[in-house]
């Protein structure tokens, strides 16, 4: 039933937008595509350029068909990455979506979406791919690496509804976001912000997934740009670390922590306050002497304390910070591996450092429930932490089932915007009293627990 109209196919190594003309529906595609009109609102279809790569003439000329007949009007094809690059030149007349089949001769899909990345593509992409589910999922996770906004993956052959469903998730890029999220500090502007005290801390609950109780918070620096508006860790931590800014910002951050706990702690509040540390913070001894004679001044329990460590880089000489965590922990702050699985917070890093609780990074818990090797991922490491005698913190619960996963696996702790945003200090108060509110009206009757010995998905 596909055949309808003349449909464009593309030269080797050629690629333009084509226009469709409106047709009437006739086949069962079409009558689909009618239903869909019902939800045209929920895109903008005309402001959608979409680029087919696939070095199959057939598949190009499928895809076409299917997504004109879904109502989109830009649609190029390319049966090259080569070719499909030439078009991303112009940003005005460029695709913003990609359809991108993984399996090609010269340039594979892997390969171009490293190209994408070195063209600073601001648009979203669909993996399409005969490979397995595994391979698919692998690709997706490789592409949200690098930042480029995801719709799915579709499986060939490729089903209309499926790819609808996708082209419905469709938002334009945004130009702030994308313009903001690439802006690049120098050293000398974040020295200034540290010294016109334009970091902030933001506070994010950590709570007990068995009981709903508020345990503690993760102080998450921000900075309060003049111009700029606030700005994410992600854009300043780094130039920190490799301008030699660290140990000042950590100070600020951990002064100002500190500091809260303790007006928390007058205020009636109970809460371990958590702290990011540098694996360069660790690289003297002066690190653990400012944390000790800070938290002695200000008169709050070291054990009241959490010093979460990535390390974001590979370390030469690991023997400093391994003595100045030993001593720490000797002193009884509380020591976190952050982000647990990725980059270099690794089974080594376990071995060696006596830590008291581990993070799963988000990454392998938001929609564990739901695919395999998440979710053994996520068994591996919680029963790891269990071995080790350690609490565990699941980062990334984003929703209902991500949660009920942690309630089910017996997960010690929960973080995440499911209970909660990082906030500003004056708000906490008040949404301690809602989340006991939502605990006791939605989250107080739950699925029984899973046995230890029995994983698997829901
Ligand atoms: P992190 O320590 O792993 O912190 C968790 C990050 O995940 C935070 O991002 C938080 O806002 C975000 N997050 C929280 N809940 C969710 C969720 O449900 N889904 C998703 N997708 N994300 C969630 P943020 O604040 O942008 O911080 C990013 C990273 O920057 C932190 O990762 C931490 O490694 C680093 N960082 C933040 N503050 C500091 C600091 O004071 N010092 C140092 N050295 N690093 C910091
Ligand atoms: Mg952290
Ligand atoms: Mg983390």
């Amino acid at each position: 039933m596909i055949i309808a109209y003349e449909c464009p196919v593309r030269c080797r190594n050629n690629a333009e937008f084509r226009s469709f003309p409106e047709r009437k529906p006739q086949t069962d595609w079409c009558r689909f595509s009618k239903l869909s009109e019902e939800k045209k609102s929920m895109i903008e279809r005309s402001a959608v350029k979409i680029l087919v790569l696939d070095d199959e003439s057939f598949m190009l000329k499928l895809l076409s068909r299917i997504l004109s007949n879904l109502g989109f009007t830009s649609i190029m094809v390319c049966d090259s990455g080569r070719a499909a690059l030439e078009q991303l030149a112009d940003k005005d007349t460029g695709p913003n979506l990609i359809l991108l089949d993984l399996n090609m001769p010269e340039m594979d899909g892997i390969e171009f979406v490293r190209h994408l990345v070195e063209r600073h593509y601001t648009g979203s992409l669909i993996l399409i791919s005969g490979e397995d589910e595994r391979m698919l999922q692998t690709a997706e996770k490789l592409v949200q690496a690098h930042k480029i906004q995801i719709l799915g993956h579709l499986h060939k052959p490729v089903k209309p509804e499926a790819l609808s469903a996708l082209l419905e998730t469709w938002t334009a890029p945004s130009v702030d976001s994308a313009g903001v999220a690439k802006k690049a500090y120098t050293a000398k502007e974040l020295r200034a912000a540290l010294d016109n005290g334009e970091l902030v801390n933001y506070y994010q609950p950590k709570v007990a997934v068995a009981s709903g109780e508020v345990v503690g918070v993760e102080t998450l620096v921000r900075w309060r740009h003049p111009v700029d508006g606030i700005v994410f860790p992600d854009q300043f931590i780094g130039l920190a670390e490799k301008s030699d800014l660290i140990n000042d910002l950590t100070q600020v951050v951990f002064t100002a922590a500190v500091t809260q706990a303790k007006a928390w702690k007058e205020a009636g509040l109970a809460l371990r306050v958590a702290v990011n540390v540098s694996m360069d913070n660790l690289a003297s001894l002066d690190f653990l002497n400012f944390v000790a004679e800070l938290t002695a001044r200000i008169d709050i329990a070291p054990q009241d304390l959490v010093l979460e460590v990535t390390e974001s880089r590979l370390m030469e000489d690991t023997r400093a910070p391994l003595e100045i965590l030993t001593r720490l922990r000797l002193k009884r702050f509380r020591l976190s591996i952050d982000d647990f699985g990725t980059g270099h917070s690794s089974l080594a890093q376990l071995r060696d450092i006596p830590f008291d609780e581990l993070k799963i990074d988000q990454g392998f818990v938001h929609r564990a429930w739901s695919d395999e090797t998440l979710r053994a991922m996520y068994d591996a490491s919680l029963s790891l932490a269990r071995q080790l005698g350690m609490e565990v913190v699941a980062e990334g619960v984003e929703d209902r089932d991500d949660w009920e996963l942690l309630h089910r696996t017996g997960c010690d702790l929960a973080q995440g915007t499911f209970i909660s945003r990082p906030m500003l200090p004056t708000d906490v108060p008040a949404w301690i009293e809602g989340w006991r509110d939502r605990v006791r009206n939605e989250l107080s009757s739950l699925p029984p627990k899973e046995s230890p010995n029995t994983p698997g998905l829901k």
